[in-house]
């Protein structure tokens, strides 16, 4: 079973969850240094201070290293 540590939903192949993680409302931050998603609250613990929730990834600081999903669609088309 794998499951979206986003919005615990849980799925029966990786490749589901896969799919799943692109169209999560809850996944709103991506990290470029791993090219994870994660929701916000997973990223950081005061609302100020923002770091990749990944413990081998030295992602940290907003619109350093960890983007909105949302700022990424408005600034690529
Ligand atoms: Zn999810
Ligand atoms: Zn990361």
């Amino acid at each position: 079973m794998h499951t979206c540590r986003n919005c615990n939903q849980s799925f029966q192949t990786e490749l589901a969850l896969e799919l799943h993680r692109d169209t999560c409302s809850a996944g709103q931050l991506f990290c470029q240094v791993c090219g994870d998603r994660f929701s916000e609250a997973a990223a950081t613990e005061d609302g100020w201070h923002y770091a990749c929730p990944n413990d081998d990834c030295e992602g940290s600081g907003l619109k350093e290293d960890l983007y909105l999903i949302e700022d990424l669609r408005t600034t690529t088309h």
